[in-house]
């Protein structure tokens, strides 16, 4: 789709909520019209309504989530920062999913999607354990920042991208063939692990194969002016990322398509409303949308409404 179509001409940014303290891990629930995010330092989790245009408390004392992902079957699957784990979240009963791999804690899962099979794909970056307000002050168990594969039928944990100083938004292209991860390794440089480039802020492609393995890693783009923390793709394969205090949209070879402003610094994204169309942008203290004329690239194999 060229630029000038991805949003209609009657496209105007919106404050929709506001009063989080640090806004993460947007996702649409279609049941209830409403897109769940994250007050991450507030501790709580959100809940905006279509519907009524009205946010509401979700859940407090969470444990400090973060991103959270759709999965098929309807259940949501967050990550806690405070709990080092990943869990799944069906209509406010949470179950634990995996908290470890090989004995040693994550760090502090950060963001996640959930494929079409159901299998469970994270970033471990480690802002939730470096001091207390996000999570936990606590060690890097494994020694690094991986994005790990979880088989929420076996349990299984396994790493699948080792090469990401520090990883944090995922997303797949919408054959589920290219893995995209971004780095925002460009803040906190000192939590490095020895021998990695610095100064990351950009997103990474990977081949899949087999559903289960990535190779041929390569740079795909980097932000200019901020970092690309959580991003989103849509049916075309074009990537929908923060980037600073903007939201921009970048072709799957990496060029710039299209720069909106928004006046807060910009966390995470989704696609929402019952066409899902909508982009909701979660950004510093505030909940912002904008119609679009694009869908996520998931909403074909999502209860979407
Ligand atoms: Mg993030």
């Amino acid at each position: 789709m060229p630029s000038s179509d991805l949003l209609p001409d009657t496209a105007r940014l919106e404050k929709v909520a506001s009063g989080a303290s640090w806004a993460e891990g947007p996702t649409w629930i279609p049941g209830w019209r409403a897109v769940r995010f994250s007050d991450v330092s507030g501790n709580r989790i959100l809940e905006y309504s279509e519907r009524t245009g009205e946010l509401s408390v979700y859940a407090t004392e969470v444990e400090y989530t973060n991103g959270r992902a759709l999965a098929p079957d309807g259940s949501v699957v967050q990550c806690s920062q405070g709990r080092r784990r990943m869990e799944r979240d069906r209509d406010g009963a949470v179950e634990p999913l995996a908290d470890q791999w090989h004995g040693r804690r994550f760090n502090s899962p950060n963001d996640v999607v959930v494929t079409s099979d159901g299998t469970i794909w994270f970033s471990d970056p480690s802002y939730g354990i470096l001091k207390d307000g996000e999570g936990h002050p606590g060690e890097l168990e494994y020694g690094d920042h991986y994005v790990f594969r979880l088989d929420p039928a076996t349990g299984e944990v396994e790493p699948a991208v080792l090469d990401v100083r520090m990883p944090n938004g995922l997303a797949f292209s919408p054959d589920e063939t290219i893995l995209y991860v971004s780095d925002t390794s460009m803040e906190l440089p000192e939590r490095t692990p020895a021998g990695y480039p610095s100064g990351g802020h950009g997103i990474r492609a990977y081949d899949v194969a087999g559903g289960r393995w990535v190779k041929n890693g390569r740079l795909l783009l980097e932000i200019q002016d901020g970092l690309a923390d959580g991003f989103r793709v849509d049916t075309d394969g074009n990537l929908w990322t923060s980037a600073g205090s903007a939201v921009q949209v970048f072709t799957p070879d990496g060029a710039l398509l299209l720069t909106i402003p928004v006046p807060e610094t910009v966390g995470n994204l989704c696609f929402g409303g019952a066409d899902g169309q909508s982009l909701y942008i979660t950004a510093s203290s505030s909940l912002y949308r904008i119609r679009t004329n694009a869908r996520d690239a998931r909403s074909s194999f999502l209860p979407w409404s």
